[in-house]
C-alpha cells in the first residue's frame, strides 16, 4: 500500500470523535495492507517503529527536525520553527510548507508503508559521532518526496508524535473484524498478545497463518509476557473464601517489579519493567546473577528487586530502589546500596512454557532454580488455610517494613496480561486509608486562576480505564496540593500532548479548558468514593431513574508527578472503583 493511502486514512481517524468509527476505518486499512507490511502498519499506526520494548526511536530533536523541513522544502530553519510555533505541531508545519515548497519538486515518489517504515529505520539505526547529520539528509529526502499530507504523517512518526489514539483494544478488535467480519476473535488476539506484548507479531502471524497461527502462538525468550495482575481484598476471612479454603501468601515487596529473562547459552540477559521496557542496564548485579547463579540453561521469571540490608535484614523504601534509574554510577550504586531480586514467579524454562502450569508446580520448580541466600531467591511464602495464620503472617510483613501481602490461588495458571482473582493483594493502606492508592489517567488540565495565573495551571481532570469498554472515565479533578514546580511540570508536560478536542476514548460529562491525549498516570490518595452525577466513571441509572458515576472526595496526588512505569491502560479500572466501593461500605458497617 502507498504511504498516501495510510495517510488519508490517518486523516479520517484524525477527525474521528466515536471509538466505534474508529474501529472500522481502521479495520478498512488493515483490510488493504498485504501480509508483507501489516506488521509494519500497525506499529507506525501506534506511532513506533517497534514493540515498545525494543524501544527503537528515530533520535531527531525538534530542532533536527525543523533544519530538515527547511532542507526538503527550501525554508530556513527559523522559518520552518516559527510555524511549528504558530501550529504547535511540526506535523503541520511540515505539511503547510510542503505544499508551498520554494524547490523544484522532485517527482513525487510514490512510498509504500514499507519505504518509509525502512527509511525510519534506518534513521533510528545510525548512531555515533556525525549521525545527525545524516539522520536529518534521511528525513529530509524523504519529505522533499512525499506529499503534503505524507509530510506531515512522517514528521509527526519522526518525532513520535502520531497519536492518532487507538489503544491496544482497539487495534485488537479491528484485527477481529478484518479476519473474520466480527469482534468475536478478539479474546483469542488479546490471549496472543498477552504472551508476546507485540501487537506487529500479532498481526503479522494472523494475517499470515490465520486463526491457527494466533492459537500456537508460544512463549518466546527476550519477548516479554504482560504481567498477571492482582485483585484486592481487605480481610484474610475473604482471601481464603476467595481461594477455597487454602492458598499460597507471599510476602508483598515494595520494590519494582522486574520480568528476567535469560540464555547462559548466548549469555544474553534482558530485564524488562512492569511496563514492559527494558531495565537490564539498572540491575547489572542481578543480570549477571542470572547467569552465574541460576539453576537452568535458559528461563523466564519474575521478581521483586528491592534495595535490601541483609546483615539487619531492612527493606527500603520504594524511592532508594528506583535510585538505580539514574545513567551514571549504577556499579558503584549496586555497592553501596545492593538490591535483591525476590522471585516469585517462573513462566518459561529449559525451552518449555510454565504458563499452563498450576502455581504450585511453576513455585516448586522455581524455588529449584534459585539459591535461598543469593541475590536472586525465592519471595518468602507460606501454605495456609487459617484466617488467623493468614492475618499473622500480614501483621508480620507489616512489622518488617513490606507494604503487605499477595496471596496466590495453587491451581491457577500464570494468567499474562489481566487482573483476575488468582492473585489477591492485601496491602497495609487498606485498613487505615480509603482502600487502597488509585492510579489515574490524566485527560485534561485547567488554565490557573488568581496567583496560579502565571503557572497557566490550575489543576487536571482525571480518569480511571473502563476495559470493557476501552474507554477513559472521568473520576475527579484534582485542584490542590500542587508545588509550584509541580504545576510548571504539569504545564510543560501536558502542553505536548494537547488534543483540539475530546479524544475519541474519552467519556467526560465536563469540559476541561484543554483535552490533552490519555497517556499519564499520577497515584492519588482519596477520603472516601462516593456517587456523583459528574462523573462519567461507571455511570448507571439508580431506582430514581437518575443517572450516577463515580467519584473521589479529597484526591491529592501521591506519586509526586507522573508515575513512568505505568501507561494510560495500566490505571486503576472502573470495575476495581465499583470493587473498593462496595469495599468501603462494608468496612463502614463492619466499624
Ligand atoms: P500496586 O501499586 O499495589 O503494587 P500494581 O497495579 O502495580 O499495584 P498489582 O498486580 O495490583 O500491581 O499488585 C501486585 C504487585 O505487587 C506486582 O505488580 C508486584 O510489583 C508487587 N509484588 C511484590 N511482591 C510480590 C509477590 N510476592 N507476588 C506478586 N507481586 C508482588
Amino acid at each position: 500500500m502507498l504511504f498516501d493511502e495510510a495517510a488519508s486514512y490517518y486523516e479520517k481517524l484524525e477527525g474521528i470523535s466515536s471509538r466505534l468509527e474508529m474501529i472500522d476505518v481502521f479495520t478498512e486499512l488493515l483490510k488493504n495492507s498485504s501480509k508483507d507490511e501489516i506488521r509494519e502498519l500497525v506499529y507506525m499506526t501506534q506511532g513506533r517503529l517497534a514493540p515498545p520494548f525494543e524501544a527503537v526511536e528515530t533520535g531527531i530533536a525538534e530542532r533536527y527536525a525543523e533544519a530538515a523541513i527547511g532542507m526538503a522544502t527550501g525554508y530556513e530553519q527559523s522559518e520552518v520553527a516559527r510555524r511549528y510555533r504558530k501550529r504547535g505541531d511540526m506535523g503541520l508545519a511540515a505539511e503547510e510548507l510542503a505544499k508551498a515548497t520554494r524547490l523544484r519538486r522532485m517527482e513525487h515518489k510514490k512510498h509504500t508503508i514499507n519505504d518509509v517504515y525502512e527509511t525510519m529505520r534506518k534513521i533510528a539505526a545510525t548512531g555515533g559521532p556525525g549521525s545527525q547529520d545524516t539522520k536529518i539528509k534521511l528525513f529530509a529526502a524523504l519529505i522533499a518526496s512525499s506529499s503534503p499530507l505524507g509530510a506531515r504523517y512522517i514528521a509527526r512518526l519522526a518525532l513520535g508524535q502520531l497519536r492518532l489514539g487507538l489503544g491496544d483494544a482497539t487495534i485488537l478488535e479491528a484485527l477481529s473484524k478484518m479476519a473474520t467480519g466480527e469482534r468475536a476473535l478478539k479474546p483469542q488476539l488479546e490471549a496472543a498478545y498477552n504472551i508476546c506484548s507485540d501487537l506487529g507479531k500479532v498481526a503479522d502471524v494472523l494475517s499470515r497463518q490465520g486463526v491457527k497461527g494466533i492459537e500456537n502462538l508460544e512463549v518466546t525468550l527476550f519477548n516479554p509476557i504482560r504481567p498477571a495482575l492482582a485483585e484486592r481484598l481487605p480481610t484474610a476471612e475473604d482471601i481464603l473464601e476467595r481461594m477455597g479454603g487454602k492458598c499460597a501468601v507471599e510476602s508483598k515487596y515494595d520494590g519494582m517489579r522486574v520480568q528476567a529473562h535469560f540464555n547462559k547459552k548466548t549469555k544474553e540477559v534482558r530485564l524488562f519493567s512492569r511496563n514492559l521496557e527494558v531495565v537490564t542496564e539498572m540491575f547489572p548485579d542481578i543480570a549477571r546473577a542470572l547467569l552465574d547463579e541460576m539453576k537452568g540453561e535458559n528461563g523466564i521469571l519474575e521478581g521483586e528487586a528491592i534495595a535490601y540490608d541483609e546483615i539487619s535484614g531492612t527493606f527500603y523504601p520504594f524511592q532508594e530502589t528506583i535510585q538505580r534509574k539514574r545513567k551514571h554510577g549504577v556499579e558503584e550504586l549496586s555497592r553501596k546500596l545492593p538490591v535483591v531480586l525476590f522471585a516469585f514467579d517462573l513462566m518459561y524454562c529449559d525451552g518449555e512454557s510454565y504458563l499452563k502450569r498450576p502455581y504450585e508446580e511453576r513455585r516448586k520448580k522455581l524455588s529449584s532454580m534459585v539459591e535461598k541466600e543469593g541475590l536472586i531467591r525465592p519471595s518468602d511464602m507460606i501454605i495456609t488455610s487459617s484466617p488467623k495464620e493468614l492475618e499473622m503472617y500480614f501483621t508480620e510483613a507489616i512489622g518488617n517494613g513490606l507494604e503487605g501481602i499477595v496471596a496466590k490461588d495453587l491451581h491457577a495458571p500464570y494468567i499474562a496480561g489481566a487482573r483476575k482473582f488468582s492473585w489477591i493483594k492485601m496491602k497495609r493502606s487498606y485498613k487505615s486509608e480509603l482502600s487502597d492508592s488509585i492510579d489515574l489517567v490524566i485527560v485534561g488540565y485547567y488554565s490557573g486562576r488568581g496567583q496560579r495565573v502565571e503557572f497557566g495551571f490550575g489543576g487536571l481532570l482525571a480518569a480511571v480505564y473502563n476495559d470493557k469498554r476501552d474507554m477513559f472515565e472521568t473520576i475527579t479533578r484534582i485542584g490542590t496540593g500542587f508545588t509550584e514546580d509541580q504545576m510548571k511540570e504539569f504545564k510543560r508536560i501536558l502542553d505536548r500532548i494537547k488534543a483540539a478536542k475530546k479524544p475519541a476514548r474519552v467519556d467526560s460529562l465536563i469540559a476541561p479548558h484543554f483535552w490533552v491525549e490519555p497517556r499519564y498516570v499520577v497515584t492519588v490518595n482519596a477520603d472516601e468514593i462516593t456517587r456523583s452525577p459528574m462523573h462519567t466513571c461507571g455511570r448507571s441509572r439508580n431506582e430514581k431513574g437518575e443517572e450516577t458515576g463515580y467519584a473521589l472526595r479529597f484526591p491529592r496526588i501521591i506519586s509526586g508527578g507522573i508515575r513512568e512505569d505505568k501507561s494510560a491502560e495500566d490505571a486503576t479500572t472502573t470495575k476495581e472503583i465499583i470493587e473498593m466501593f462496595g469495599q468501603q461500605k462494608k468496612t463502614k458497617v463492619a466499624d
